[in-house]
């Protein structure tokens, strides 16, 4: 999935117009500038790229959910559910607003369970955060028919989802706010970046100005702006922008290489009757950055895992034992571990985590690889890396 396999001029052409008359931050300097607005013209385009009305570049994904929550008014003691197959920045964003991260079951999908995130709706629930995992999605009719029905925000996490759509839409405009992440692992990458996309006026207004110190940008004098509330600094650089937009023009190629690696894996595993893949939502096109598949049990999921790893098939991760992106790891999370005291209603609000009975999402995640889908592989390197793995989890098989 990573856009830093294909860099090169696009992207220098782009740095070296911001080089040129160095003003590389995004806001004032005007006439220093020589018309270039790097960070703009990235807005401009993904909101082209997402069909959606507004796009904030920030910081960073990490940022960026963090804003899309705070711009919809979410705080102090909300909670908001999460998949317990995520990435550390969902709750970490969560947390840093002071509101709650609810953690609940996956299904098939990889991706938040409809009837979890039933069952864990309460009065404090003001939002559901689903998180679009190795280039799929969430079943995302059943899960705006939940938050409609329960007057709950929903925002999409597509940072590892760039690209994929749901019936015919991008993922991350499906939902109130959309998130996307472009760090230097993502399918597009600025370096690090981030942006809150949405079709709300409000909402958008909200993440331009809190992400810059409450600025309103009215005007062309920074220190005359005044403060309509509260804000941080989450801002994108012109250079990081620059990047960004030499990237963007490579994401039709990124994708269309994406698939075409995926499908010849796919077609080579789903020879073998004791693989299963994830489901895909009716209506759903994926990214196709990564293959993930499902094996019998957690030991042979191990077992193929491990002998993946002495074999040289490298990039499949077992994320059951892996500490990135799934709640077992997350030692520092159940135990609170912080650098500063945390707040009564957020340490309330996490006990359940020490008890809570995950076994739904261990079903799916112990029997699950992830394969990363690289684009610097041939054709032919991709067909002779399918055939391995095939031919090692048969041997483990039997
Ligand atoms: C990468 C990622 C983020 C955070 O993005 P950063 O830009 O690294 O802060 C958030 N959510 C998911 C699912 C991610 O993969």
């Amino acid at each position: 999935m990573p856009g830093f396999e294909l860099f090169g001029d696009l992207e220098r052409k782009e740095v070296n117009d911001v080089l040129d008359n160095g003003v590389i931050m995004r806001y004032g300097f005007d006439g220093m500038r020589n018309g270039h607005w790097k960070a703009k013209e990235l807005e401009r385009k993904l909101s082209e790229t997402f069909q959606s009305n507004h796009v904030q570049l920030v910081s960073s994904g990490t940022a960026a959910v963090s804003i899309a929550l705070a711009a919809a008014g979410v705080g102090a003691g909300d909670e908001v559910i999460l998949p317990t197959f995520t990435f550390v920045a969902s709750f970490e964003a969560v947390m840093m607003l002071g509101a709650v991260p609810v953690l609940v079951d996956i299904d098939d999908t990889l991706t938040l369970s409809p009837k979890a995130i039933e069952d864990a709706i309460t009065p404090k629930t003001k939002a559901v955060m689903v998180v679009h995992m190795c280039g799929s999605m969430g079943n995302m009719e059943a899960l705006q028919n939940i938050c409609a029905a329960n007057k709950l925000l929903l925002v999409e996490d597509a940072c590892q989802a760039i690209g994929g759509s749901y019936k015919g839409k991008p993922l991350g405009s499906i939902g109130d706010l959309g998130c996307f992440s472009f760090d230097f692992v993502k399918t597009i990458t600025c370096g690090e970046g981030g942006a809150v996309i949405t079709n709300n006026e409000e909402y958008y207004i909200n993440s331009d100005h809190f992400s810059d110190h409450g600025h309103d940008h009215i005007g062309n004098d920074r220190g005359a702006e005044t403060h309509p509330f509260l804000g941080y600094n989450f801002r994108i650089s012109e250079l990081h922008a620059a990047v960004g937009l030499g990237q963007l023009k490579r994401l039709p190629e990124i994708i269309d290489i994406q698939k075409r690696n995926f499908n010849i894996i796919k077609d080579v595993l789903a020879t073998i009757p004791e693989v299963t893949f994830r489901t895909v939502p009716e209506g759903g096109e994926e990214s196709y950055g990564f293959l993930n598949f499902f094996l019998s049990d957690l030991n042979t999921a191990r077992k193929v895992s491990n002998e993946f790893k002495t074999q040289g098939i490298d990039g499949c991760f077992h994320y059951y034992d892996n500490n990135w992106h799934y709640v077992r790891k997350w030692e520092h999370l159940k135990e609170l571990k912080s650098l500063y005291p945390i707040s009564e209603e957020v340490k309330s609000g996490l006990a359940y985590l020490k008890n809570a009975d995950y076994s739904e999402s261990d079903h799916f995640i112990g029997r699950n690889l992830s394969c990363l889908i690289k684009l610097s592989w041939t054709e032919e390197t991709v067909r002779q890396r399918a055939l391995k793995m095939a031919e090692i989890i048969k041997s483990i098989i039997d």
